[in-house]
């Protein structure tokens, strides 16, 4: 059979996974991004994300990040680089606001997942780093664990090359129909799969700008402290506190601990300088004082300041252009892309090869708001 000449738009780690399950699977791929792949204004860029099962009631990501995890591990044997510390990941209950926590632990029974549920007090034993006075109890999934994010990129794009992909420097534009045009001409390919991320938006005025949002997310990293191993991951999970709207990840090869406090702010995608907000920055260190008290008087050692693009119901996009039938519309990141990543590569591969159709909830159109005891991720 002839192989496609496939051209895929943007090396995120959306881009990346599906340029190269193509290229594995025969197809000729060309993979085109602005920058270099693994820079800093891309999403999928950053030191570490955390990959775990724990999706409320949703079986479907439940099943794709376990299935996930075994890809991740595979791919780390097969490139010889550190992608994955199985590190595990605690979801803390705050009394009176546990759906989401108890709506994963049904999903964990029927799916299969292990996981253990401790009382404040187990909390208390197992992970003396957090203090959890208004914590009812925590879901530990003891294989979840953190992808080493650029490194991820950056193995995929070797493999890529690898096995014959091409890498190409452009900047992808749309006409006023949505067209791809490259160069002032237009992109031509049997298949085109557009993977650029938050730019998308931007990118599809009509098709994606209207059912998504963009919002840009601030991280800080705290110094551990002195002569002490306490927050580094060989001792410390990765961790979940919707009750407080943060998130973290222990210290990962010097990286200091990862802690978010997500208050949504405004990004210009290519003017923005990345510098993390002030009043983010206070909020988070009032948070890692309470819940960490002896990171109390540890120094931030990094920030980020990066961009997630929203859908309706945090479900990712996976479907055809409504005009242009060739072009393929990949990513939808909503905050949970990058664990899912070769999983979502496998799939969009074989939508693009016309193998299957995609899914129902990956669709463009009929998207709704769910409510946080529906939605995937708890917003
Ligand atoms: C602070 C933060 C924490 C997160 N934590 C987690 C987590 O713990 N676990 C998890 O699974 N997910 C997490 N996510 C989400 C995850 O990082 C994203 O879903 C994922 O990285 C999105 O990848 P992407 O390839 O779609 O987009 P991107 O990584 O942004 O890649 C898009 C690429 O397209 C290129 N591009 C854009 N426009 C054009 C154009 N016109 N022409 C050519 N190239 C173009 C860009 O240069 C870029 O390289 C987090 C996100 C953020 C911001």
């Amino acid at each position: 059979m002839a192989r496609s000449n496939i051209i895929v738009v943007g090396g995120g780690i959306a881009g990346v996974m599906t340029a190269l399950e193509l290229q594995r699977g025969g197809e000729q791929v060309t993979l085109i991004d602005r920058w270099e792949p693994g820079h800093s204004r891309a999403a999928s860029t950053d030191y570490n994300r955390m990959i775990r099962a724990i999706s409320g009631r949703d079986e479907f990501y439940t099943k794709w990040a376990r299935e996930s995890r075994s890809r991740w591990l595979e791919l780390q044997a097969e490139s010889g680089q550190r992608l994955m510390y199985e590190c595990g990941a605690l979801i803390l209950a705050t009394e009176d606001h546990c759906d989401w926590e108890d709506a994963t632990a049904g999903t964990f029974d029927r799916v299969g997942v292990p996981y253990y549920k401790f009382s404040q007090a187990e909390i208390s034993a197992r992970f003396p780093q957090f203090s959890v006075p208004d914590i009812s109890y925590a879901l530990y999934e003891p294989e979840a664990g953190m992808l080493m994010a650029h490194r991820c990129v950056l193995t995929g794009i070797d493999l890529f090359k690898k096995f014959g992909g091409i890498v190409k420097r452009g900047h992808v534009v749309t006409d006023r129909s949505e067209r791809l045009m490259l160069d002032g001409k237009p992109l031509q390919a049997d298949v085109i799969i557009v993977a650029t991320g938050a730019w998308m938006s931007d990118m599809f005025p009509h098709t994606i700008k209207p059912m998504t949002t963009v919002i840009g997310v601030n991280v800080i990293y705290t110094s551990t402290p002195d002569g002490s191993e306490q927050f580094d991951l060989t001792n410390m999970p990765c961790w979940i506190d919707h009750g407080q709207g943060s998130f973290g990840l222990p210290s990962s090869e010097g990286s200091g601990v990862k802690a978010a406090v997500v208050i949504p702010d405004r990004i210009d995608l290519d003017n923005d300088e990345r510098l993390i907000r002030k009043e983010c920055l206070s909020r988070t260190r009032s948070y890692i004082r309470r819940r960490f008290p002896e990171l109390v008087g540890e120094k931030v050692v990094d920030s980020k300041f990066n961009q997630i693009i929203l859908t309706p119901d945090t479900h990712f996009i996976l479907d055809w252009h409504p005009e242009h039938k060739t072009v393929l519309l990949a990513g939808g990141c909503s905050g949970h892309l990058f664990k899912h990543a070769p999983v979502y590569g496998e799939f969009a591969a074989g939508v693009a090869t016309r193998k299957f159709g995609t899914a129902d909830r990956f669709k463009i159109a009929g998207r709704k708001k769910l409510s946080p005891k529906e939605s995937p991720s708890g917003r």
